[in-house]
Protein backbone atom coordinates (compact mmCIF):
# COMPACT_ATOMS: atom_id res chain seq x y z
CA UNK A 1 0.00 0.00 0.00
CA UNK A 2 1.30 3.41 -0.74
CA UNK A 3 0.55 6.91 0.49
CA UNK A 4 0.26 8.58 -2.66
CA UNK A 5 -2.03 8.41 -5.43
CA UNK A 6 -0.16 9.09 -8.13
CA UNK A 7 2.41 6.12 -7.25
CA UNK A 8 0.94 2.89 -7.67
CA UNK A 9 2.05 -0.86 -7.99
CA UNK A 10 0.97 -2.37 -11.49
CA UNK A 11 2.17 -5.90 -12.25
CA UNK A 12 4.01 -5.83 -9.22
CA UNK A 13 5.82 -3.00 -9.87
CA UNK A 14 5.68 0.57 -8.27
CA UNK A 15 4.87 3.30 -11.08
CA UNK A 16 4.67 6.81 -11.17
CA UNK A 17 1.81 7.46 -13.10
CA UNK A 18 2.41 5.41 -16.13
CA UNK A 19 6.21 4.95 -15.74
CA UNK A 20 7.38 2.12 -13.86
CA UNK A 21 10.31 3.52 -11.45
CA UNK A 22 12.85 0.59 -12.58
CA UNK A 23 12.91 2.26 -15.84
CA UNK A 24 13.91 5.89 -14.37
CA UNK A 25 16.17 4.51 -12.42
CA UNK A 26 18.10 2.64 -15.16
CA UNK A 27 17.36 5.38 -17.31
CA UNK A 28 18.72 8.46 -14.79
CA UNK A 29 20.54 6.32 -11.85
CA UNK A 30 19.65 6.90 -8.24
CA UNK A 31 19.32 8.53 -6.28
CA UNK A 32 16.65 10.47 -8.06
CA UNK A 33 13.49 12.20 -7.38
CA UNK A 34 10.55 11.97 -9.35
CA UNK A 35 7.61 13.97 -9.41
CA UNK A 36 4.26 13.65 -11.02
CA UNK A 37 2.75 16.05 -12.81
CA UNK A 38 -0.70 15.06 -12.22
CA UNK A 39 -0.49 14.47 -8.56
CA UNK A 40 0.53 18.85 -9.00
CA UNK A 41 -2.48 19.41 -10.71
CA UNK A 42 -4.62 17.24 -7.88
CA UNK A 43 -3.46 18.69 -5.06
CA UNK A 44 -4.43 22.25 -6.73
CA UNK A 45 -7.43 21.29 -7.93
CA UNK A 46 -8.38 20.94 -3.86
CA UNK A 47 -8.06 24.11 -3.24
CA UNK A 48 -9.51 24.87 -5.88
CA UNK A 49 -12.35 23.55 -5.52
CA UNK A 50 -12.49 24.62 -1.93
CA UNK A 51 -12.13 28.27 -2.74
CA UNK A 52 -15.07 28.08 -5.26
CA UNK A 53 -16.20 31.77 -5.67
CA UNK A 54 -14.85 32.80 -2.60
CA UNK A 55 -12.36 35.44 -2.91
CA UNK A 56 -9.22 33.29 -2.72
CA UNK A 57 -5.60 34.07 -3.30
CA UNK A 58 -3.48 30.52 -3.17
CA UNK A 59 0.04 31.52 -3.24
CA UNK A 60 2.62 28.40 -3.05
CA UNK A 61 4.80 28.38 -0.12
CA UNK A 62 7.66 27.55 -2.79
CA UNK A 63 10.17 26.92 0.01
CA UNK A 64 8.80 23.42 -0.17
CA UNK A 65 9.66 22.66 -3.75
CA UNK A 66 11.15 25.22 -6.28
CA UNK A 67 12.23 23.54 -9.21
CA UNK A 68 11.23 26.08 -11.76
CA UNK A 69 9.18 22.94 -13.65
CA UNK A 70 7.01 23.04 -10.36
CA UNK A 71 6.68 26.63 -9.89
CA UNK A 72 5.69 26.73 -13.92
CA UNK A 73 2.90 24.25 -13.29
CA UNK A 74 1.62 25.92 -9.96
CA UNK A 75 1.77 29.54 -12.20
CA UNK A 76 -0.11 28.04 -15.05
CA UNK A 77 -2.95 26.98 -13.04
CA UNK A 78 -3.32 30.11 -11.47
CA UNK A 79 -1.34 30.25 -8.47
CA UNK A 80 0.64 33.01 -6.96
CA UNK A 81 3.79 32.66 -4.38
CA UNK A 82 4.96 32.55 -0.91
CA UNK A 83 8.53 33.69 -1.04
CA UNK A 84 11.01 33.93 1.57
CA UNK A 85 13.91 35.18 0.02
CA UNK A 86 15.66 36.99 -2.68
CA UNK A 87 16.86 33.70 -4.40
CA UNK A 88 12.83 32.51 -4.08
CA UNK A 89 11.76 36.10 -5.84
CA UNK A 90 14.48 35.25 -8.42
CA UNK A 91 13.02 32.22 -9.29
CA UNK A 92 9.23 33.29 -9.42
CA UNK A 93 10.07 36.00 -11.83
CA UNK A 94 12.42 33.51 -14.10
CA UNK A 95 8.98 31.55 -14.38
CA UNK A 96 6.61 34.74 -15.15
CA UNK A 97 4.76 34.79 -12.35
CA UNK A 98 2.34 37.37 -11.46
CA UNK A 99 4.39 39.52 -8.83
CA UNK A 100 0.37 41.12 -7.79
CA UNK A 101 0.28 37.40 -6.24
CA UNK A 102 3.67 37.26 -4.34
CA UNK A 103 3.74 37.79 -0.79
CA UNK A 104 7.03 37.78 0.93
CA UNK A 105 7.65 36.45 4.45
CA UNK A 106 10.61 35.69 6.44
CA UNK A 107 12.14 37.43 9.83
CA UNK A 108 15.47 38.55 8.21
CA UNK A 109 14.65 40.31 4.95
CA UNK A 110 18.07 42.13 3.53
CA UNK A 111 17.57 45.75 1.91
CA UNK A 112 18.57 43.95 -1.41
CA UNK A 113 15.77 41.56 -1.34
CA UNK A 114 13.49 44.33 -0.13
CA UNK A 115 14.37 46.39 -3.43
CA UNK A 116 13.80 43.40 -5.82
CA UNK A 117 10.46 43.00 -4.55
CA UNK A 118 9.60 46.58 -4.81
CA UNK A 119 11.16 46.85 -7.83
CA UNK A 120 8.81 43.78 -9.28
CA UNK A 121 5.69 45.44 -7.46
CA UNK A 122 4.90 42.06 -5.30
CA UNK A 123 1.18 42.28 -3.56
CA UNK A 124 3.06 42.48 -0.05
CA UNK A 125 5.47 42.45 2.77
CA UNK A 126 4.36 40.33 5.44
CA UNK A 127 6.96 42.46 7.87
CA UNK A 128 7.72 40.02 10.91
CA UNK A 129 9.65 42.94 13.33
CA UNK A 130 9.23 46.80 14.09
CA UNK A 131 13.00 46.57 13.16
CA UNK A 132 12.19 45.23 10.01
CA UNK A 133 9.17 48.00 9.25
CA UNK A 134 11.47 50.57 9.60
CA UNK A 135 13.90 49.40 7.08
CA UNK A 136 11.69 48.66 4.51
CA UNK A 137 10.19 52.05 4.97
CA UNK A 138 13.36 53.93 4.37
CA UNK A 139 14.07 51.16 1.49
CA UNK A 140 10.77 52.29 -0.47
CA UNK A 141 11.19 55.82 0.45
CA UNK A 142 14.67 55.66 -1.61
CA UNK A 143 12.95 54.51 -4.20
CA UNK A 144 10.12 56.63 -4.14
CA UNK A 145 8.00 53.77 -4.34
CA UNK A 146 5.24 52.36 -1.75
CA UNK A 147 5.31 49.03 -0.28
CA UNK A 148 2.29 46.87 0.83
CA UNK A 149 2.42 45.61 4.16
CA UNK A 150 0.87 43.55 5.89
CA UNK A 151 2.03 42.35 9.58
CA UNK A 152 2.92 38.63 10.50
CA UNK A 153 1.32 38.49 14.51
CA UNK A 154 2.18 35.38 16.51
CA UNK A 155 -1.31 34.65 17.68
CA UNK A 156 0.10 32.47 20.47
CA UNK A 157 -2.11 29.35 19.54
CA UNK A 158 -0.52 25.64 19.73
CA UNK A 159 -0.44 23.91 16.23
CA UNK A 160 0.17 20.43 18.31
CA UNK A 161 3.14 19.35 15.78
CA UNK A 162 6.41 19.32 15.78
CA UNK A 163 8.45 21.84 17.82
CA UNK A 164 10.47 22.48 14.83
CA UNK A 165 7.76 23.24 12.70
CA UNK A 166 5.34 25.02 15.03
CA UNK A 167 5.75 28.80 14.71
CA UNK A 168 2.81 30.48 16.82
CA UNK A 169 3.59 30.26 19.56
CA UNK A 170 5.12 32.96 22.20
CA UNK A 171 8.12 31.52 22.83
CA UNK A 172 9.28 31.58 18.57
CA UNK A 173 11.29 33.81 16.36
CA UNK A 174 8.20 34.04 14.49
CA UNK A 175 6.18 37.37 14.16
CA UNK A 176 5.00 40.31 16.08
CA UNK A 177 3.37 39.19 19.58
CA UNK A 178 -0.90 39.66 19.25
CA UNK A 179 -0.75 42.45 21.62
CA UNK A 180 2.06 44.38 20.67
CA UNK A 181 0.35 44.59 17.02
CA UNK A 182 -1.96 47.37 17.32
CA UNK A 183 1.06 49.62 18.44
CA UNK A 184 3.02 48.76 15.64
CA UNK A 185 0.14 49.18 12.68
CA UNK A 186 -0.12 52.86 14.24
CA UNK A 187 3.45 52.75 13.24
CA UNK A 188 3.22 51.73 9.82
CA UNK A 189 0.05 54.48 9.70
CA UNK A 190 2.64 57.25 10.33
CA UNK A 191 5.27 55.98 7.70
CA UNK A 192 4.19 57.45 4.27
CA UNK A 193 5.98 54.96 2.20
CA UNK A 194 3.78 52.23 3.43
CA UNK A 195 0.35 51.04 2.94
CA UNK A 196 -0.83 49.11 4.87
CA UNK A 197 -3.24 46.12 3.25
CA UNK A 198 -3.26 43.45 5.45
CA UNK A 199 -2.86 41.26 8.35
CA UNK A 200 -1.13 37.88 8.36
CA UNK A 201 0.04 35.15 10.45
CA UNK A 202 1.31 31.05 10.00
CA UNK A 203 1.38 29.17 12.63
CA UNK A 204 2.88 25.62 11.90
CA UNK A 205 3.14 23.00 9.21
CA UNK A 206 2.16 19.29 9.10
CA UNK A 207 -1.42 20.62 11.13
CA UNK A 208 -4.35 17.79 10.81
CA UNK A 209 -6.56 19.80 12.82
CA UNK A 210 -8.65 23.00 11.77
CA UNK A 211 -8.87 23.81 15.48
CA UNK A 212 -5.65 25.39 15.62
CA UNK A 213 -6.65 27.70 12.46
CA UNK A 214 -10.21 28.69 14.23
CA UNK A 215 -8.41 29.63 17.34
CA UNK A 216 -5.98 31.92 15.25
CA UNK A 217 -8.73 33.02 13.65
CA UNK A 218 -10.82 34.22 16.51
CA UNK A 219 -7.89 36.71 17.85
CA UNK A 220 -6.74 38.13 14.21
CA UNK A 221 -10.70 39.17 13.64
CA UNK A 222 -10.19 40.55 17.46
CA UNK A 223 -7.23 42.36 16.37
CA UNK A 224 -8.40 43.55 12.93
CA UNK A 225 -11.85 45.28 14.73
CA UNK A 226 -9.62 46.64 17.19
CA UNK A 227 -7.39 48.05 14.01
CA UNK A 228 -11.02 49.25 12.10
CA UNK A 229 -11.34 51.57 15.60
CA UNK A 230 -7.90 53.05 15.26
CA UNK A 231 -9.17 53.70 11.19
CA UNK A 232 -6.86 51.00 10.06
CA UNK A 233 -8.54 48.97 7.44
CA UNK A 234 -7.22 46.16 5.61
CA UNK A 235 -7.62 43.91 1.98
CA UNK A 236 -6.74 40.71 3.00
CA UNK A 237 -6.40 38.42 6.02
CA UNK A 238 -3.52 35.89 5.08
CA UNK A 239 -3.78 32.66 7.29
CA UNK A 240 -0.46 30.96 5.89
CA UNK A 241 0.14 27.73 5.39
CA UNK A 242 0.31 24.07 7.37
CA UNK A 243 -2.54 22.12 5.84
CA UNK A 244 -0.84 18.61 6.57
CA UNK A 245 -0.62 15.65 4.05
CA UNK A 246 -0.49 11.79 4.80
CA UNK A 247 3.09 10.02 5.63
CA UNK A 248 1.37 7.54 7.16
CA UNK A 249 -1.80 7.23 8.70
CA UNK A 250 -2.39 10.58 9.26
CA UNK A 251 -5.96 12.47 8.31
CA UNK A 252 -5.08 15.75 7.76
CA UNK A 253 -7.93 18.10 7.25
CA UNK A 254 -8.98 19.53 3.68
CA UNK A 255 -8.85 22.78 2.01
CA UNK A 256 -12.56 22.27 2.17
CA UNK A 257 -12.27 21.58 5.59
CA UNK A 258 -10.40 25.00 6.56
CA UNK A 259 -11.82 27.17 3.87
CA UNK A 260 -15.86 26.19 5.25
CA UNK A 261 -14.68 26.76 8.75
CA UNK A 262 -12.48 29.78 8.34
CA UNK A 263 -15.90 31.43 6.28
CA UNK A 264 -18.61 30.55 8.37
CA UNK A 265 -16.66 32.32 11.21
CA UNK A 266 -15.67 35.21 9.33
CA UNK A 267 -19.55 35.46 7.99
CA UNK A 268 -20.08 35.51 11.57
CA UNK A 269 -18.42 38.39 12.55
CA UNK A 270 -19.25 40.49 9.46
CA UNK A 271 -15.88 39.98 7.66
CA UNK A 272 -17.58 37.51 4.52
CA UNK A 273 -16.65 39.76 1.70
CA UNK A 274 -12.46 39.86 3.49
CA UNK A 275 -9.95 38.31 0.97
CA UNK A 276 -8.29 35.70 2.26
CA UNK A 277 -4.73 34.36 1.64
CA UNK A 278 -3.23 31.04 1.76
CA UNK A 279 0.34 30.13 1.58
CA UNK A 280 0.10 25.69 1.13
CA UNK A 281 3.66 24.18 0.47
CA UNK A 282 3.71 20.97 1.41
CA UNK A 283 -0.07 19.93 0.75
CA UNK A 284 0.60 21.07 -2.40
CA UNK A 285 3.72 18.92 -3.20
CA UNK A 286 4.42 16.74 -0.37
CA UNK A 287 2.65 13.26 -2.26
CA UNK A 288 3.92 14.54 -5.24
CA UNK A 289 7.00 12.87 -5.43
CA UNK A 290 9.31 10.19 -4.00
CA UNK A 291 12.92 9.74 -3.57
CA UNK A 292 14.51 6.54 -5.30
CA UNK A 293 17.32 5.39 -3.81
CA UNK A 294 19.64 1.81 -4.41
CA UNK A 295 20.39 -0.88 -1.34
CA UNK A 296 24.37 -0.89 -1.90
CA UNK A 297 25.17 -3.13 1.17
CA UNK A 298 23.21 -5.40 3.52
CA UNK A 299 24.91 -5.13 6.70
CA UNK A 300 23.51 -7.09 9.80
CA UNK A 301 25.15 -6.86 13.15
CA UNK A 302 24.03 -8.14 16.50
CA UNK A 303 21.91 -4.94 17.47
CA UNK A 304 20.37 -4.47 14.01
CA UNK A 305 20.32 -4.49 10.67
CA UNK A 306 21.59 -1.89 8.42
CA UNK A 307 20.41 -1.36 4.72
CA UNK A 308 23.35 1.11 3.07
CA UNK A 309 21.17 3.07 0.34
CA UNK A 310 23.12 5.83 -2.26
CA UNK A 311 20.77 8.07 -1.09
CA UNK A 312 21.67 10.55 2.40
CA UNK A 313 20.68 13.18 4.58
CA UNK A 314 22.48 15.48 2.34
CA UNK A 315 19.44 14.23 -0.13
CA UNK A 316 16.55 13.79 2.51
CA UNK A 317 17.31 15.80 5.31
CA UNK A 318 13.57 15.29 7.14
CA UNK A 319 14.42 12.26 9.30
CA UNK A 320 17.07 13.36 10.88
CA UNK A 321 15.70 16.67 11.12
CA UNK A 322 12.54 16.03 12.63
CA UNK A 323 12.55 12.70 13.22
CA UNK A 324 10.24 12.43 10.56
CA UNK A 325 8.52 9.25 9.15
CA UNK A 326 8.72 8.55 5.38
CA UNK A 327 7.37 4.90 3.90
CA UNK A 328 9.64 3.44 2.48
CA UNK A 329 8.50 0.87 -0.39
CA UNK A 330 10.30 -1.42 -2.65
CA UNK A 331 9.69 -0.75 -5.84
CA UNK A 332 9.45 -4.46 -7.62
CA UNK A 333 7.64 -6.93 -4.77
CA UNK A 334 9.94 -9.21 -3.39
CA UNK A 335 10.02 -13.09 -4.17
CA UNK A 336 8.36 -15.02 -1.10
CA UNK A 337 11.92 -16.55 -0.25
CA UNK A 338 13.69 -13.30 0.69
CA UNK A 339 13.76 -12.95 4.15
CA UNK A 340 12.00 -10.20 6.07
CA UNK A 341 14.23 -8.41 8.23
CA UNK A 342 13.92 -5.38 10.46
CA UNK A 343 15.99 -2.61 8.94
CA UNK A 344 17.29 0.63 9.61
CA UNK A 345 18.00 1.94 6.13
CA UNK A 346 20.74 4.38 6.04
CA UNK A 347 23.15 5.94 3.92
CA UNK A 348 27.28 6.58 3.64
CA UNK A 349 27.49 9.78 4.82
CA UNK A 350 30.43 10.19 8.40
CA UNK A 351 27.42 10.84 11.02
CA UNK A 352 25.40 8.77 13.01
CA UNK A 353 22.39 11.24 11.86
CA UNK A 354 22.68 9.92 8.90
CA UNK A 355 19.53 7.57 8.59
CA UNK A 356 16.40 7.86 6.32
CA UNK A 357 14.25 5.32 7.92
CA UNK A 358 14.16 3.12 10.94
CA UNK A 359 13.10 -0.68 12.07
CA UNK A 360 10.92 -1.41 8.97
CA UNK A 361 10.27 -4.57 7.92
CA UNK A 362 11.27 -4.99 4.48
CA UNK A 363 12.74 -8.66 2.25
CA UNK A 364 16.25 -6.90 0.70
CA UNK A 365 18.55 -8.06 -1.34
CA UNK A 366 21.69 -6.09 -2.28
CA UNK A 367 20.69 -3.78 -5.50
CA UNK A 368 17.38 -4.01 -5.13
CA UNK A 369 15.76 -0.04 -5.77
CA UNK A 370 13.99 1.70 -2.56
CA UNK A 371 11.35 4.56 -2.82
CA UNK A 372 11.13 6.59 -0.23
CA UNK A 373 7.31 8.26 0.07
CA UNK A 374 6.08 11.61 0.44
CA UNK A 375 9.37 12.77 -0.62
CA UNK A 376 7.78 15.87 -2.57
CA UNK A 377 7.85 18.82 -0.18
CA UNK A 378 10.86 20.10 1.83
CA UNK A 379 13.58 17.19 0.26
CA UNK A 380 14.87 18.31 -2.58
CA UNK A 381 15.01 21.99 -1.02
CA UNK A 382 16.52 20.96 1.57
CA UNK A 383 19.63 19.35 -0.24
CA UNK A 384 22.80 19.77 0.17
CA UNK A 385 26.57 18.55 -1.33
CA UNK A 386 27.41 17.14 1.97
CA UNK A 387 30.72 14.96 1.99
CA UNK A 388 31.05 16.30 -2.06
CA UNK A 389 28.16 14.62 -2.87
CA UNK A 390 26.39 15.56 -6.23
CA UNK A 391 22.88 16.30 -5.56
CA UNK A 392 20.70 14.02 -7.22
CA UNK A 393 18.99 14.73 -10.87
CA UNK A 394 14.86 15.51 -10.67
CA UNK A 395 12.64 13.86 -13.03
CA UNK A 396 9.16 14.74 -14.01
CA UNK A 397 6.31 12.04 -15.01
CA UNK A 398 2.95 13.32 -17.23
CA UNK A 399 1.15 10.09 -18.19
CA UNK A 400 3.96 7.94 -20.07
CA UNK A 401 5.92 11.35 -20.59
CA UNK A 402 9.31 11.38 -18.56
CA UNK A 403 10.73 14.79 -18.36
CA UNK A 404 14.38 15.99 -16.90
CA UNK A 405 13.32 18.82 -15.15
CA UNK A 406 16.80 18.76 -13.29
CA UNK A 407 19.93 17.03 -14.17
CA UNK A 408 22.18 15.20 -11.58
CA UNK A 409 24.84 17.58 -10.53
CA UNK A 410 28.00 16.83 -12.02
CA UNK A 411 31.40 16.27 -9.89
CA UNK A 412 33.51 18.74 -11.34
CA UNK A 413 30.67 21.12 -10.68
CA UNK A 414 30.62 20.86 -7.20
CA UNK A 415 34.27 22.94 -7.39
CA UNK A 416 34.72 24.21 -10.02
CA UNK A 417 34.34 27.76 -8.66
CA UNK A 418 36.88 27.20 -6.02
CA UNK A 419 40.47 28.94 -6.14
CA UNK A 420 43.45 27.47 -4.69
CA UNK A 421 45.96 30.15 -2.95
CA UNK A 422 49.19 30.68 -5.48
C1 LIG B 1 6.93 27.35 5.23
C2 LIG B 1 5.90 28.39 5.16
C3 LIG B 1 4.69 28.15 4.49
C4 LIG B 1 4.33 26.79 3.92
O1 LIG B 1 4.05 25.91 4.95
P1 LIG B 1 3.48 24.43 4.67
O2 LIG B 1 3.39 23.82 6.01
O3 LIG B 1 4.45 23.75 3.80
O4 LIG B 1 2.15 24.58 4.03
C5 LIG B 1 3.79 29.18 4.40
N1 LIG B 1 4.05 30.40 4.95
C6 LIG B 1 5.19 30.66 5.59
C7 LIG B 1 5.41 32.01 6.16
C8 LIG B 1 6.16 29.68 5.73
O5 LIG B 1 7.28 29.95 6.39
Amino acid sequence: MTVAAQFQFHDNVLHAEQVPLTALAERFGTPLYVYSRRALRDAWQAYADAVRDRDVVVCFGMKANSNLAVLNEFKNLGSGFDIVSGGELARALAIGADPAKIVFSGVGKQEWEMRAALQAGIKCFNVESEAELERLAEVAAQMGTIARVSLRVNPDVDAHTHPYISTGLKENKFGIAIEEAPKVYQRAQQLNSLKIVGVDCHIGSQLTEVSPYLDALEKLINLIDQLADLGITIEHLDLGGGIGIRYVDETPLTPTQLLDAVFERLNARGYGKLQIVLEPGRSLVGNAGVLLTTVEFLKHNEAKNFAVVDAAMNDLLRPTLYEAWHSVEQVVKPASDTPVRQYDVVGPICESGDWLARDRQLALRQGDLLAIMSAGAYAFTMSSQYNTRPRPAEVMVDGTDIHLVRPRETLESLFSSELTLP
